[in-house]
């Protein structure tokens, strides 16, 4: 089953519209990635490992017999590789947590932009160490093999740093893009969070009930009830919500007529909600009668 983007919930294939959060799931199927632009932002990101495997192979070709390219081709390649699948693997979750720094205090902080900036000042100190250690180190009467060793680390890291602040770059206007034309995080809203919430927690209890007005008492119906909320308070520390409900909830005892005056229970809940609206838990805290 697919799972919608905007609050985790499933929904089946032919559904255009989340049934737990009611958000739009067909607009994620055209703003995701196109393959053109994924191989597009795959070779930017991959870039300087591409041209330095092309780089090592001539080297390696030239001296057959030497560990040390095998090692180097390993690091230069892999590393920045794997930087690139890691980040971008996670592209979903730096959004999340992009627009969590916005709405609360995640303990966990992140700012792509400034990590990929940091990224490449790094790129640009590393390369310029592995010039420096190259003039020192480049005579091949004076180089030792573990010389080469250092070397190759030094230059794999500024790729490494490089890919990574490449892929930060690119990643942070194809959120900002993805953000025009999809619905934000459910977190983001707390008037909907409630909703959903509320939803959910009355669906643990059994109870199919409307949120809004009072249903009319008919007098072939035995329960009516009517939902309110009374107070909500997000938690600063993980986005989540607390919610006071007041169910009011009109029973009628067998054999009462229409006119018959039904008793009325009033119900509050407190209902506690992770950030994307599941259930922590559900406690009634107070339950009045009246006539
Ligand atoms: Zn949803």
């Amino acid at each position: 089953m697919p799972t919608c983007r905007t609050c985790y919930g499933e929904y089946q294939k032919k559904q255009s519209s989340c049934p737990r959060c009611e958000s739009d799931v067909d607009v994620w199927k055209t703003a995701e990635l196109s393959l053109p632009e994924y191989i597009l932002y795959t070779i930017i990101g991959l870039g300087p490992s591409l041209v330095m495997a092309l780089i090592i192979w001539r080297a390696a070709s030239l001296q057959p017999n030497s560990l040390h390219h095998f090692i180097a081709g390993l690091l230069a390649v892999g590393l920045p590789i794997l930087a690139f699948f890691s980040i971008f693997g996670q592209r979903h979750k730096i959004r999340e947590l992009t627009w969590a720094q916005q709405v609360y205090k995640p303990r966990f902080r992140l700012h792509p932009a400034l990590i990929g900036i940091l990224a490449l000042l790094a790129t640009i100190v590393l390369w310029l160490v592995s010039y420096v250690l190259f003039k020192v180190w480049g005579d091949p009467k004076v180089i030792k093999y573990y010389h080469k060793l250092i070397f190759a680390l030094v230059y794999s890291l500024g790729h490494l740093c490089f890919t990574a602040s490449a892929t930060l770059l690119v990643l942070q206007r194809y959120l900002k893009t993805l953000d025009e034309s999809v619905p934000p995080p459910l977190f983001v809203n707390t008037d909907r969070m409630v909703q959903v919430a509320v939803k959910t927690a009355f669906k643990i209890l059994g109870t199919n009930v409307k949120s809004e007005g009072l249903q009319d008492l008919r007098a072939d119906q035995k329960v009516t009830r009517r939902l309110e909320v009374m107070q909500t308070s997000r938690r600063d520390d993980d986005g989540g919500v607390r919610i006071s409900v007041r169910e009011y909830r009109g029973t009628r005892l067998e054999g009462d007529d229409f006119f018959g005056h039904p008793q009325w229970i009033e119900n509050t809940w407190i209902i506690e909600a992770d950030r994307w609206a599941r259930i922590q838990s559900l406690k009634p805290s107070e339950v009045k009668y009246s006539q």
